[in-house]
């Protein structure tokens, strides 16, 4: 497996075109930009060689029988699940988002499916797939994974746009491959990883079949280009968490691509692109649970030593206890989920497993939904220092940092900077730039909240519940 070095050596190996605040980035490694979302994945890295994080960090693959990444493992029963669900929680609660987890969803959705399609219409989507896996498995890669279009109007299908580029859609079809064109429109990590994974964004009727298509190419594939946002706040000293450790977002641009077969996993099978959409989602709803509990993690620490800091003890002063125990349940109770859906996974007919859709999808919609409850929870138990602690630099000025030591100090026998650096990290997870990011990833990132409550209501068995109180008042259904 690679090491962190390794991991960002191999990036100097790739030359992705990357446009960032106007200018053409020279090397992705080497953009100060992009180092927190760097950083963040080189920690999946870092924490694969830990013997301490082994179990939870390593799997054996089930096709080569060898220790392999457990981001890039298919889940061979329930508790490998919920292994993934721990270890994106032990992950993020460093890093914040760890990203990498998406290429494990991705995977997984693609077994799935491409072993349905080719049961169905006998075509080689499934053997493409593991070849494919076994690659990224031997070389210990990253891929982004970019499904969500532009989309345009949001009213009308793939075939119904004005412009028919909105979804990303084949174009040509050859003897060796197929040219693809359009946009993936908000892709994770996606200037610092290996490979790109194409997804399709949702169902698709047979008029849209040029739009259900999945494929992996590398970032540097010829006519690829990428938008990108700056990952964290690099430049921003005061950025307790988001200076080291953040995550880019990029618009990527399919210009004419051409994918060899031996990369494409679903073109044009349009009944298929629905489940392929779906799949991932359950897969990814259950990562962004976990990712969210790490981030709960630090929240619910760093509020309670805030109150400490302040001299209140958040186990006995009554309201700061509510409030924090408030902010425990939110975190705990979608972990919760997360630990149901995993244990109540189920075998799909390809042999991997998928989590428990209806608990994945409820643990997502409650992190989505109550960000802001822990948002305000934190916010109202310290204070403005939150959001009006002095820069770093401010304390190395002689004369000053005297006289701010004695004045910003709460409790008496913990120095001020301690007080201030908590403060710092609160605000940059919850009040800043990054804040804002953690508020939107947790509503939007995998799937707004509607589409998890579409997707309940799909799958929750409503009917045994109707018929279970028909049962009990003995009113009987008219045939
Ligand atoms: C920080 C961040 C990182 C992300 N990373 C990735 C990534 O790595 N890969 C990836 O593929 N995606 C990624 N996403 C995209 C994410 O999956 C989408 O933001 C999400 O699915 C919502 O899509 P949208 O942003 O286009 O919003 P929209 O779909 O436009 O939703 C906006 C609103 O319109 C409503 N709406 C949309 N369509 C309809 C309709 N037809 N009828 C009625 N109401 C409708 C929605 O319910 C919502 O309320 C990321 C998003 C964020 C914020």
């Amino acid at each position: 497996m690679k090491t962190p070095e390794e991991y960002v050596e191999s990036l100097r190996r790739l030359n992705p075109i990357v446009y960032m605040k106007g200018k053409l980035v020279g090397s992705v490694p080497d953009e100060p930009l992009l180092k927190p979302g760097i950083n963040a994945i080189s920690l999946t890295y870092e924490y694969g060689l830990k013997p301490e994080y082994r179990d939870i960090m390593h799997a054996t693959s089930h096709i080569s029988g060898r220790e392999v990444s457990r981001l890039l493992h298919i889940n061979t029963n329930t508790d490998d699940l919920l292994k993934k669900l721990e270890m994106t929680r032990l992950l993020c609660r460093t890093a914040g988002c760890a990203q990498r987890y998406l290429t494990h969803d991705a995977l997984n959705a693609l077994y799935e499916v491409t072993h349905r399609t080719d049961e169905e219409i006998n075509a080689e989507y499934h053997q493409r797939l593991l070849d494919y896996l076994q690659y990224l498995q031997n070389e210990d890669l990253t891929t982004s994974v970019a499904m969500t279009d532009a989309k345009g109007n949001r009213s009308k299908r793939p075939h119904e746009q004005q412009d028919p580029d909105l979804y990303l859609r084949i174009v040509e079809r050859k003897r060796d491959g197929i040219v693809v064109r359009g946009n993936k429109a908000i892709v994770t990590g996606a200037p610092y990883t290996h490979e790109i994974i194409v997804l399709p964004t949702r169902s698709m009727t047979e008029d849209d079949k040029d739009y259900a298509v999945s494929f992996a190419v590398p970032i540097d594939a010829d006519g690829v280009e990428m938008v990108s946002r700056q990952a964290g706040r690099p430049d921003d000293s005061s950025a307790e968490l988001s200076s080291r450790y953040g995550q880019a977002t990029a618009l990527i641009l399919f210009d004419d691509v051409f994918v060899p077969w031996e990369r494409v996993f679903l073109a044009g099978e349009w009944q298929f692109a629905g489940a392929l959409t779906e799949s991932f989602a359950i897969h990814h709803r259950l990562s962004c649970i976990g990712a969210r509990a790490g981030l709960g993690d630090m929240l619910i620490g760093a509020s309670a030593c805030m109150a400490e800091c302040n001299g209140l003890d958040p186990k006995n002063v009554g309201h700061i206890r509510d409030k924090i125990s408030e902010l425990i349940k939110f975190v705990e109770s979608f972990y919760a989920c997360g630990v149901t859906s995993s244990v109540f996974g189920k075998e799909t007919p390809a042999g991997n497993f998928r989590p428990d859709p209806v608990y994945a999808n409820i643990g997502k919609l409650l992190q989505g939904l109550h960000i802001y409850d822990m948002f305000k929870i934190s916010h109202e138990v310290s204070g403005g220092i939150l959001v009006t602690s002095p820069y770093p630099e401010d304390m190395e000025v002689p004369d000053v940092k005297e006289k701010l030591s004695r004045y910003l100090k709460g409790r008496e026998d913990i120095p001020a900077d301690h007080r201030l650096k908590i403060a710092r990290l609160l605000e940059d997870i919850t009040a800043s730039y990054q804040g804002g990011w953690y508020s939107m990833i947790s509503i939007h990132g995998g799937g707004s909240p509607e589409a998890g409550r579409i997707e309940i209501m799909r799958k929750y068995d409503l009917e045994e519940r109707k018929s279970l109180v028909e049962r009990i008042t003995g009113i009987k259904k008219e045939e």
